[in-house]
């Protein structure tokens, strides 16, 4: 992540898995207030067959999930769209 002062930049290749190119799937309805351990994008697990998927942290890092870790991400995602007002219907 680019910092400018106080803003910060993704970088088009933090969309994108550096492994097998696929594009991460967005998660709305963040704020700059938010823990930056929320999940901004993820992979889906049929990316890499089955065995996990990277997720982008709201602080711009990126992390591999597998197994139990990928699940709790994932739980993490459907908590947090849950909680969003007015967000049309998945
Ligand atoms: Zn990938």
């Amino acid at each position: 992540m680019l910092t400018y002062g106080k803003r910060a930049y993704l970088q088009p290749k933090q969309l994108f898995c550096q492994v097998c190119d696929g594009a991460f799937i967005y998660v709305p309805g963040h704020t700059n207030q938010g823990d930056p351990t929320e999940i901004l994008a993820y992979e889906p697990l049929s990316y890499h067959k089955g065995e996990g998927g990277n997720v982008l942290r709201l602080d711009g890092s990126v992390k591999w999930r597998s197994g139990k870790d990928y699940d709790e991400a994932m739980a993490r995602v459907k908590a947090h769209l849950r909680s969003i007002p007015n967000l049309p219907a998945q």
